[in-house]
């Protein structure tokens, strides 16, 4: 029962980011499917897929919904599931918490996405060295 009351904790608590994915889907023109506890949208064309292939990035993850678009590697999953867990770990606080994160590195003379303390996490727990994609 414990257990369970954890699990809905940490799916409300992420609610609301992952509200902010399903429109990010539904302005891709694309229908999330449910695999690992997770919403994933694969998304070739719409607005998410623009945007983010305009800005060099392959994914996104909101809450519990990662939208990926036709450049992501199959590797992926694993640096936007360390998202996943870190949105469960913020909830609502995440987004803001993110963005801060860029200022800091930027005011620091630093890269805002690469050296964001949100992506230096996901890519030491991913196991990769090369930046995959931005969370917002
Ligand atoms: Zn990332």
């Amino acid at each position: 029962m414990a257990n369970t009351l954890k699990l809905l904790w940490r799916y409300l608590w992420a609610g609301p980011n992952t509200m902010l994915g399903l429109a990010a889907a539904a302005a891709s023109a694309s229908l999330p499917t449910l695999a690992h506890g997770i919403l994933l949208c694969r998304s070739n064309r719409g607005f998410a897929n623009w945007f983010l292939t305009r800005r060099g990035y392959c994914a996104i993850t909101l809450g519990h919904l990662v939208l990926v678009t036709s450049q992501a590697s199959p590797q992926i999953m694993d640096h936007e599931m360390v998202h996943v867990r870190q949105s469960e770990r913020w909830g609502p606080l995440f987004v803001p918490a993110y963005l801060t994160g860029m200022v800091i590195a930027r005011v620091q003379g630093r890269d805002p996405y690469l050296d964001n303390s949100f992506e230096l996490e996901a890519r030491r727990q991913d196991g990769s060295s090369t930046p995959q994609g931005p969370v917002a």
